[in-house]
């Protein structure tokens, strides 16, 4: 199956903090499906290393309140053109994240509160007909 990840899960150094957030429990799914990785923030055009984002009011903005909908709309976008292209059903994509959260994101105050909510990736992925799940749900791909 032809999987998309979020890069940060495979050891890419695409964070905002310009590290990654490697999972080996992601990684070894490599030995029984093909793995993609994307990075919406970077796909959209934004810089490594980057400000911390987060959804708020329908918005994505850092700490200081400065808008970057618009590259994280347009790397949602490319993402899914990846997806399209290579025929992928499925995403495994980082928790918490403003673009790849799935489930739960912080909630715009930058204080580590979270809520339910989705990033803004992964909700163009759903609306797509895409399942997504995040690292700590891996059940159905073991
Ligand atoms: Fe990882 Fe997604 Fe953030 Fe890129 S946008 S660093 S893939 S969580």
């Amino acid at each position: 199956m032809n999987i998309l990840v979020s890069s940060c899960l495979l050891g890419l150094d695409c964070r905002y903090c310009a590290g990654s957030s490697y999972s080996e429990s992601v990684a070894a799914l490599s030995k029984s499906h093909t793995l993609i990785p994307v990075c919406p923030e970077q796909m959209g055009g934004l810089p490594t290393p980057r400000a911390p984002l987060e959804r708020a009011d329908g918005k994505v903005v850092d700490k200081d309140g400065r808008d970057f909908t618009a590259p994280m709309e347009k790397g949602a976008g490319e993402v899914l053109k990846v997806a399209n292209l290579l025929s992928c059903t499925h995403a495994i994509t980082k928790s918490k994240s403003p673009s790849c959260g799935c489930g739960i994101i912080y909630d715009g105050t930058f204080s580590r509160h979270l809520i339910e909510g989705n990033g803004v990736m992964t909700q163009r992925l759903l609306d797509a007909g895409i399942e997504v799940t995040d690292e700590n749900h891996l059940s159905r791909y073991l």
